[in-house]
C-alpha cells in the first residue's frame, strides 16, 4: 500500500492520498482546492492513477478539491449517501466495501460533526474526518450536527474497532499527525466522560465562533468545490 499524507497550511485540514502498489490506481480522502496541483504532482511522481475521491462529509471551512480533481483527471466522486450534494456519483451505505485495486475501504456512518459524516476504515487505519480528532471531538453545532450522534458514533463504533487502530482525522490545530483508538480512548479530553449526559454538556456548551467561510464554503462544497 502507498500512502501519503498531506496538509493544508491554512485550514489545518489533512488530505489522504492512498495507492494500490499492483493495480497502481489511487483514491484522495477530502481534497483541499487550492493543493490539487500538488497532488497530480504527487501521483506522477508514484506513477498512480487516480480513479476515486472521498469527501468524509460536507467542509465549512474548505474549499474541496474534488470536483476540480474530476476534471482533471476523470475520477470518480465518493460520498456517504447522507450527503446533500447531488453532484457525487458514488453514494456509500453504512458498511459498505470501497475498492480501490486491491484495498479495501469500509464505510462507516458516523453522524454528530454533521448529518453527512462518513469514516472509513482501511486494514489497520481509520479516517475519521472530524467525527473524532487527535485530543478532540467535531464540534456539532451547525449542519445538523448533533452531540448524541456524536457520542453514538464515538463510542458505540470508533472506539469499539481494536485499541491499536491507527487514527487518521481531517484536521488538527496543534502539529499532531496520528493518534490511536487506544490513546484517544484514555487521553481525549472529551472522552473521559462517564456518560452520554456528560458528553452533551461538554459539546453544547463550547461557545465557539462561527467558521469564517462557512456560508460560502457549504454552499460550494454541495458541488464538491466547483462554482
Ligand atoms: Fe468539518
Amino acid at each position: 500500500m502507498i500512502f501519503k499524507q498531506l496538509f493544508d497550511d491554512l485550514s489545518c485540514t489533512f488530505t489522504y492520498l492512498i495507492g494500490s502498489e499492483t493495480s497502481r490506481e489511487a483514491v484522495i480522502i477530502d481534497p483541499v482546492l487550492e493543493n490539487i496541483d500538488e497532488y497530480l504532482l504527487e501521483l506522477n511522481k508514484l506513477k498512480l492513477g487516480l480513479i476515486k475521491v472521498i469527501e468524509t462529509h460536507t467542509h465549512a471551512d474548505h474549499f474541496s478539491g474534488s470536483s476540480e480533481l474530476k476534471s482533471r483527471t476523470n475520477c470518480k466522486t465518493l460520498m456517504g449517501e447522507h450527503t446533500k450534494a447531488e453532484v457525487v456519483e458514488i453514494k456509500v451505505k453504512d458498511d459498505e466495501i470501497v475498492k480501490v485495486g486491491d484495498l479495501n475501504i469500509k464505510a462507516m456512518y458516523t453522524p454528530g460533526h454533521t448529518l453527512d459524516s462518513y469514516s472509513f476504515l482501511m486494514k489497520d487505519r481509520i479516517f475519521s474526518g472530524d467525527t473524532l480528532l487527535i485530543n478532540g471531538t467535531g464540534r456539532t453545532d451547525f449542519q445538523d450536527g448533533s452531540a448524541k450522534d456524536s457520542y453514538e458514533s464515538i463510542f458505540n463504533r470508533l472506539l469499539k474497532l481494536p485499541e491499536k487502530t491507527l487514527l487518521y482525522p481531517a484536521h488538527d490545530y496543534k502539529g499532531e499527525k496520528v493518534s490511536t483508538i487506544g490513546k484517544e480512548k484514555k487521553f481525549n479530553p472529551r472522552l473521559q466522560v462517564k456518560d452520554m449526559s456528560e458528553y452533551l454538556d461538554i459539546m453544547n456548551n463550547l461557545n465557539l465562533p462561527k467558521p469564517k467561510l462557512i456560508d460560502i464554503a457549504v454552499k460550494r462544497n454541495l458541488k464538491l468545490g466547483a462554482l
